[in-house]
């Protein structure tokens, strides 16, 4: 890689310029009490996250859970800093539960009734 002030031929693992000392574009990780590490940029994968979580008690937001999971994870894949596979995978499967736990309960009342 080179560098992007003076073009300068650099170290792939090199964080700053060894000619003019500008630091090359490695990630800023900017911490807010550890905030922004818990909580990730993905929007999808949060609303997918408390949707499934929700979707234990009230078994209508599983299908919604599942869509912006997968709508997450393919966001994640084209912006890996925004991070949020693990919301969209606690999401999806935690949705497919209760969408299984909700059947099973429809199948307990239908033989009931
Ligand atoms: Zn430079």
């Amino acid at each position: 890689m080179f560098c992007a002030k003076c073009g300068q031929e650099l170290a792939e693992e090199s964080l700053f310029c060894s000619k003019c000392g500008k630091s090359v574009n490695a990630p800023v990780v900017i911490l807010r009490d550890g905030f922004d590490v818990f909580i990730p940029r993905n929007v999808l994968a949060l609303w997918s996250y408390y949707l499934g979580i929700f979707s234990l008690l009230c078994g209508i937001t599983s299908l919604p859970a599942i869509v912006t999971g997968i709508m997450g994870l393919n966001y994640a894949k084209k912006h890996p800093e925004a991070k949020g596979v693990v919301h969209c995978w606690v999401g999806i499967i935690v949705s497919i539960f209760s969408l299984l736990l909700m059947a099973f309960f429809i199948f307990l009342l239908a033989k009931n009734c």
